[in-house]
């Protein structure tokens, strides 16, 4: 609550330097300042970071939709970002996700789907062989099962072909409503959000909501926006946490948000030592993705290096 308060005294400081960031970084980094200077305007929305105690679900909503819309500025080439072609490797990347980055995901995919590019093949492989694959990702041979089952029951069930329907989805080993989600928001174009540990973290942070289940979260957040909107707002929230609003240090000082936020001040308040916390491209950094959309190189960004290459 102390931090809270602190807020506002700090609040310009904060947002000025998230706008100076950029031009330390590469000229193609640069291109991406203007959507970064866009979030200044937030300075003027809120004097006083709100109290959960005091706030009303209507000024909540009003809240939570003024949060997207400044990270949607902040993000606006915001995307998934593990590497996939069609609704099987998304699956499948998905999956691999578990307990690591989707960086170190999308640099071991490209060799598992160049030897088995249909669910066909990874149902008939030699376990052994997909292990070999799948090491660098960790939890490998359980991952081999997963996937290979998973390619067995869509090879069976789904006649090889990813359904587009939740409670079908979900009937596949390994695949849970957040995997689901994902499958559904980027590879169907259906709205879903995800509760990723981003996601729970950031949105307790914000007050959003107090639930800790993930499908309550769901349940709450979904409840906040339009059905529209929960992919979008889930890469808006997911890019923030990865890139801004870490788990350990969240870089408060040079965030651009902090006057719409109760927990300003849980991290790095001092814009100078903030900036240094930020990641990827606020500071020059690649993202995750091999081969990132066209937007997010436009914007400045850079793709990731392949495995082996530092
Ligand atoms: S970094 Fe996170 S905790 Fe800090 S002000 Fe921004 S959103 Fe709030």
């Amino acid at each position: 609550m102390s931090a809270a308060k602190k807020a506002p005294a700090k609040t310009t400081a904060a947002v000025k330097k998230a706008t100076v960031a950029p031009r330390k970084a590469t000229a193609a980094v640069k291109k991406a300042a203007p959507a970064v200077k866009k979030a200044a305007p937030a300075k003027t929305v809120a004097k006083k970071p709100p109290a959960k105690s005091n706030e009303s679900q209507t000024a909540l909503v009003r809240r939570a939709r003024r949060i997207n819309r400044e990270l949607a500025e902040v993000y606006p080439y915001a995307h998934p970002e593990l590497d996939f072609e069609n609704p099987f490797q998304l699956v499948v990347a998905t999956v691999l996700s578990a307990q690591t980055t989707d960086l170190r995901v999308n640099q071991t995919t490209p060799a598992l789907f160049a030897k088995y590019p249909t669910p066909e093949d990874l149902a008939a492989a030699n376990p052994e062989e997909v292990e070999e694959i799948l090491r660098p990702t960790g939890f490998f041979r359980a991952k081999t099962k997963s996937v290979i089952g998973l390619s067995k029951a869509l090879v069976e069930q789904f006649g090889g072909e990813v359904p587009g329907r939740l409670e079908d989805l979900v009937k596949l080993p390994g695949v849970g409503r957040k995997t689901a989600f994902v499958v559904l928001g980027n590879a169907f174009g259906r709205p879903g959000i995800t509760v990723d540990t981003h996601f729970q973290r950031l949105v307790r942070r914000w007050q959003w909501t107090d639930e800790t289940d993930p499908d309550k979260i769901e349940a709450a957040i979904g409840a906040l926006f339009p059905k529209s909107e929960w992919t979008d707002l889930s890469h808006h929230v997911i890019w923030h946490g990865r890139r801004i609003c870490h788990a350990r240090k969240p870089a408060c000082g040079a965030c651009p948000i902090t006057p719409l936020c109760p927990a300003y001040g849980e991290g790095e308040t001092d814009p100078e030592k903030a900036r240094k916390l930020l990641k990827y491209e606020k500071g020059g950094f690649p993202g995750q993705r091999l081969n990132p959309p066209q937007a997010y190189l436009d914007a400045g960004g850079k793709p990731a290096p392949p495995l082996g290459a530092g």
